[in-house]
């Protein structure tokens, strides 16, 4: 029996985020989803630096776990060269159709499913707290998905020199869809909308309904599908849809949609340019029914503060280069990625922070590393002292220390 492969993929920025930190790979038979995360834009770096290195490293024969590690790899790697996306970090969830068998690769929440006679089921585990507490029966399904922490990962790809990557396998039957996504949509959606969307035979449909009820949840999240549905043909696995077009190949059309490698950064692709506009439409259309008028000029305020800074930022571009040689070159062998301290964030909220206080210019020298609910207001006197004194601590200090401040609660 020969199998053959369809698949459909959509990422969006979702109705509360400026920035889509997700990224997907349609370069069959690899696909994969990677959610990335950190400060000063290290989030979409992250998660486009996998992505990229994962589709090269299988286009050249590399297994797909050797190829998630190589990404591993080029995501620390770019950490380390840059001091402002220090702690930046990426899920990364992906497989390969290896004739009848999808091989995975996971690290982080982003997740697997398989739906097959029309029951849906998780193939991966999250790499959470959260997700560890209902693996340890500490809490339900249900409760984690609503859990203030349930954004924390206990696992991420990038954050170490060596990353604790899952590999399994599923033998795949005819009429079988895999859907890997990111939590913007497992998290609001639930799995019975999941499932529904899913039974749709057009895998870009499905993508599309997808993207549209985690919208419909509230969006909290940028959001992505990545759908494949596999069927009996003749043929052996091979993409149908799919011309094969070299990455690499600058005269790759993007606008025909036959760019078998997509990472989108700035939201859909123009190749959805289509069904892009229609979610748009419609996002605005939610938007403008959900913002009340404070809440509007919040989100105005806010757009206005983030363009001051992003002006900011690249009026510091020259200046933050010098800066960041200055530094480099005054703090010698000194690892502003080994070093942490808690602080406070805009909004009042504890953080522990990589890197050390302050900045050069604009170029701050930390980014946040774990970020939590609790605010500086609600420590006591004393506990506020401790975070005073921006003390530089390692890791393990840092974690010992925020744990000891209720951090975690
Ligand atoms: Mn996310």
């Amino acid at each position: 029996m020969t199998l053959v492969a369809r698949h459909g993929a959509l990422t969006d920025i979702g109705l509360h985020r400026k920035t889509n930190e997700d990224a997907y790979v349609v370069q069959p038979p690899l696909y994969a989803v990677c959610d990335g995360m950190g400060g000063a834009n290290a989030g979409e770096v992250a998660s486009a630096t996998a992505a990229e290195t994962l589709a090269a490293e299988v286009a050249r024969g590399t297994p797909i776990l050797a190829a998630a590690e190589e990404a591993n790899a080029a995501v620390y790697r770019h950490a380390r060269q840059n001091l402002e996306q220090t702690g930046m970090g990426t899920t990364l969830t992906a497989f390969v159709l290896e004739g009848r068998t999808a091989r995975f690769a996971h690290i982080g929440d982003s997740r697997a499913y398989l739906l097959r006679d029309g029951e849906l089921r998780r193939l991966s585990d999250d790499h959470s707290l959260v997700g560890e507490m209902v693996r340890e029966g500490r809490l339900t399904e249900e409760e984690a998905a609503v859990h203030p922490h349930r954004s924390i990962l206990s696992r991420a790809l990038g954050t170490e020199p060596a990353a604790r990557i899952d590999e399994f396998t599923e033998d795949l039957l005819p009429g079988d869809v895999l859907l890997l996504c990111s939590d913007g949509l497992s998290g609001p959606v639930p799995a019975d909308a999941i499932k529904l969307a899913l039974t749709r035979s057009d895998p870009q449909a499905a993508a599309e309904r997808l993207i549209l009820e985690a919208r419909k949840a509230g969006g909290p999240d940028n959001i992505t599908a990545v759908v494949v549905r596999v069927d009996e043909g003749p043929h052996g696995v091979e993409d149908e849809e799919t011309t094969l077009v070299q990455p690499a190949d600058p005269e790759a059309d993007v606008a025909t949609g036959e760019l078998p490698f997509v990472v989108d950064d700035d939201g859909p692709s123009t190749s959805k340019a289509d069904a892009a506009d229609a979610l748009a439409a419609e996002a605005a259309a939610l938007r403008a029914e959900q913002a009340d008028a404070p809440s509007a000029r919040a989100a105005v305020a806010e757009e206005a503060q983030r363009r001051r800074r992003r002006v900011l930022r690249r009026l510091g571009v020259v200046a933050g280069v010098l800066a960041a040689l200055v530094v480099v070159l005054a703090a010698g062998a000194f690892y502003l990625s080994t070093v942490f301290f808690i602080g406070v964030e805009d909004d009042g909220s504890l953080a522990i922070y990589s890197g050390v206080p302050g900045e050069v210019g604009p170029v701050p020298l930390h980014a946040v590393y774990r970020r939590s609910v609790v605010t500086y207001d609600s420590l006591s006197p004393s506990a506020r002292t401790v975070v005073d004194e921006r003390r530089l601590r390692d890791r393990e200090d840092a974690m010992d220390v925020s744990r000891q401040l209720g951090m975690w609660p």
